[in-house]
């Protein structure tokens, strides 16, 4: 957790509540004082007003009482009228000016007679210009003035009220004033202001008392509201900042109020909330850096410009127990100065990202290398201040790459020093992508061009259709493809595949094994047992030209007799015998043509055939010697074979050699014991996708010690010149060259049954 940072304490006159408190408190004092002020005034005003209005009437009440006197002239009757109106309570004077200003009379006996200047105070109002006015209005006859009186100065409301002449003054026998004269003088009034500045001076008091209290209470009102509304949850909001400032994201704030404060403490809570899911996801990458820094399974350094180690992960302390502030080639190889190939020198001379490989003789002795990468590290202007450095060791990749490359080049070597080609091609595509240098050899191809053809650019038309069926069918073993070499030449393989992956891709590995030169000689071979089987069968083929033979030569000796006698041949028995004639010569041609076929080369090719046609072949060949010999035949074929791939003349051979073998035991049987009719019976059906061809006889029979030898090359129990022992052996080979299988059963001297399968396959099986 970080340190809590230290707060200082706000002064008190910066503190909002002082701020409040005293802002407010200025508005309401001025607002206060301006409002008593005008308050006053207001009450000023009305009191004066009052005062007003009491001296005119008192000025004119005055006036009404001594007009009687005035116009009798009873000068001692006013005085005294004067006299006691002018002493009761407040009122300060009572005046009469005559036109020149003289006082007439007077509450203050004192005056009477003196002489007051017209430009005065109370004359002022009407004599202002040259001429006197002689009617004022109510409010410019009054003034208020202050005088210093004994009791000590106070104003005073003065009333003056001019007295007009009335017609009884000029007409009344007793009186003087001309009838011109429109104002014979004027009554001055004086009311003191005492009692009522008294008055506005307690209302003032009570106005200012009142104001300054409310202040205080609103003031202090202020500062309460801000303590408990505003300080209180900004307080606590202060409290839950600095806590999550100093890095403490779990306590809660909970807004105390449900104002704009408590909303913005709910914000706050929000913000407080996502501060802490974002810290603890920092945290949590910050904890996965730093672990991956400290274990990741390389050394890593940050170093300053002079190579010193600022940070190291655990693995380096560990492995180099350097202290921070070491220099990064003493203590990685104890050197005095920094290595010549060094990548922390060339990032902090451009900046960039480097890479460089050392080799470190270890302590032990042992040298070790290592792959450094640099990184460059800046501050937040973007200066370059330091640079991490990455060191890998690599020693054992290093190894490694040595033992591939060792183990590459003896693979190379097995590669291409193999007798046979081989070919690693694609199991889709058939492309080539790679061969040793035996297959370059063997095909007559430049390397560079086997690779990227197709395997089947290699394979002669006729059998490329078999290879691709083998590989669809991730067949191990096919015999006798056809192959074509670069100069067109045409040779026989037998082909080998294993399956795998070669650059991530499905790939058969193919070797091809020359077998021409076996095909040839086992052509030989199989040539001179061909031979042999037709001088053995010399014998049985006479017989079966015997019959048309003697047949020929009857029709002709009947011809021959018939013309010597000249005798008329019947043209129906002409035309018989010359049917039966050409008839006769066809079947012999047939005999002739078919060991003709027997007798030639065969050539190493397969295609789609009924097991049922060789079958069909052999009996039409040897069915009369095997007729003449007593032994009758037996077949039973099945006429929807399903096609296999194979050649008819090379499955005769077998079938001849099965069928004169058979014959041989029958006799030899007799010959040994009588025995039953001789009897051969032909089979042929389908069995677990096999088809199937059993030649069974009623012979002499195999003995057991002999049945697993009668298959191999020269073995015989025949006398010398009637059996070779190669019959068999070569029938097992072509079987097999055709994915077949020959076997036999037999019981001692009951006879015994060669089985002969071969697979249904491909196209034809379809
Ligand atoms: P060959 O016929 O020249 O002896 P083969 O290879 O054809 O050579 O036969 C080898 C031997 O197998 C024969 O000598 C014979 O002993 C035995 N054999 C072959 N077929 C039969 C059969 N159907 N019954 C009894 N023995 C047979």
């Amino acid at each position: 957790m970080q340190q809590p940072p230290q707060h200082k304490t706000i002064k008190f006159t910066n503190r909002l509540a002082f701020k409040l408190t005293l802002w407010v408190g200025i508005c309401l004092v001025a607002l206060t004082t301006i409002s008593a002020y005008w308050a006053v005034r207001l009450q000023e005003s009305r009191s004066i007003g009052k005062m007003l209005q009491t001296g005119h009437w008192f000025s004119d009440t005055v006036k009404r009482a001594t007009s009687y006197a005035m116009l009798k002239n009873q000068r001692e009757s006013l005085h005294q009228m004067i006299e006691s109106m002018g002493s009761q309570t407040g009122v300060e004077v009572i005046r009469v000016f005559n036109k020149k200003g003289r006082i007439m009379f007077s509450s203050r006996s004192s005056e009477i007679g003196r002489l007051v200047d017209m430009d005065s105070e109370a004359c002022y109002a009407c004599h202002r210009k040259d001429r006197p006015l002689e009617r004022l209005a109510i409010d410019d006859r009054s003034r208020i003035f202050t005088v210093n009186a004994a009791r000590g100065p106070h104003r005073v409301l003065g009333v003056i009220n001019p007295i007009y002449t009335s017609p009884a003054c000029y007409t009344d026998p007793c009186h003087v004033h001309p009838p011109g004269q429109k104002v014979l003088g004027v009554l001055d009034v004086a009311l003191s202001l005492g009692a009522v500045d008294k008055q506005l001076g307690d209302t003032t008091r009570r106005v200012a008392l009142y104001a300054a209290l409310m202040c205080v209470v609103i003031c202090a009102l202020v500062a309460l509201f801000t303590f408990f509304f505003v300080k209180r949850p900004l307080s606590a909001l202060l409290g839950a900042t600095r806590r999550i400032t100093a890095g403490d994201y779990d306590q809660q704030i909970r807004p105390q109020t449900d104002d704009e404060i408590g909303e913005l403490a709910t914000a706050f809570d929000l913000m407080r909330q996502g501060i802490k899911e974002k810290t603890e996801d920092l945290e949590h990458g910050r904890r996965e850096y730093q672990q991956l820094f400290e274990e990741v399974p390389c050394y890593i350094t940050v170093q300053d410009a002079d190579f010193r180690l600022l940070a190291h992960n655990k693995r380096f302390a560990n492995d180099f127990g350097p202290s921070l502030g070491q220099y990064c080639y003493r203590a990685y190889k104890n050197r005095d100065s920094r290595c010549p190939n060094c990548a922390v020198a060339k990032t902090f001379g451009d900046g960039r990202a480097h890479s460089a490989e050392e080799r470190v003789v270890g302590a032990d002795g042992q040298a070790r290398y290592f792959l450094n990468m640099t990184t460059p590290i800046t501050d937040k202007k973007g200066d370059l201040v330091a640079v991490m450095e990455m060191a890998t060791d690599i020693t054992d990749v290093m190894r490694l790459e040595e033992e591939l490359k060792r183990s590459e080049e003896k693979y190379r070597l097995f590669f291409n020093n193999d007798p046979n080609p081989i070919f690693v091609f694609d199991a889709e595509s058939l492309e080539i992508m790679d061969a040793n240098d035996r297959a370059a050899a063997e095909y007559r191809y430049p390397p560079e061009e086997l690779i990227g053809n197709t395997f089947l650019c290699l394979t002669h038309q006729a059998d490329r259709q078999r290879v691709v069926e083998f590989i669809a069918g991730r067949e191990a073993f096919l015999p006798n493809v056809r192959q074509t070499r670069g100069d067109g030449e045409s040779f026989y393989v037998n082909l080998r595949a294993s399956y795998g992956e070669h650059l991530g891709r499905s790939a058969v590995i193919a070797t091809t094994s020359d077998i021409t030169e076996r095909l040839q000689t086992e052509q030989q071979l199989i040539q001179a047992a061909k031979m042999a089987t037709l001088g053995e069968m010399s014998a049985g083929v006479a017989h079966e030209l015997n019959q048309p033979l003697s047949v020929i030569g009857t029709g002709s000796d009947f011809l021959k007799k018939s013309v010597e006698r000249g005798q008329e041949i019947d043209p129906t028995d002409l035309l018989s015998v010359a049917r039966e004639l050409g008839q006769q010569v066809e079947r012999a041609r047939r005999i002739i043509d078919h060991l003709r076929e027997f007798g030639r080369k065969y050539e190493v090719s397969a295609e789609s055939i009924s097991l049922n046609q060789p079958i069909q072949g052999v009996l039409g060949l040897m069915g009369q010697q095997l007729a003449v010999r007593d032994i009758s035949v037996r077949t039973e074929l099945d006429p929807d074979l399903p096609p296999v791939l194979a050649d008819v003349n090379r499955l005769e051979q077998v079938l001849i050699n099965l069928v004169m073998n058979a014959r041989d035991a029958i006799e030899q049987r007799r010959e040994s014991q009588g025995g039953p009719e001789g009897l051969i019976e032909i089979k042929s059906f389908t069995q677990d996708g096999q088809a199937v061809v059993t030649v069974g006889d009623n012979g002499a029979g195999i003995a057991p010690a002999d049945q697993d030898r009668i298959f191999q090359p020269f073995f015989t129990t025949k006398e010398v010149g009637k059996g070779t022992g190669l019959g068999l052996s070569i029938s097992y080979g072509i079987v097999r060259d055709f994915g077949g299988n020959i076997s036999v059963t037999s019981a001692p001297g009951e006879g015994a049954t060669f089985r002969l399968s071969l697979p249904v396959r491909g196209e034809a099986a379809a």
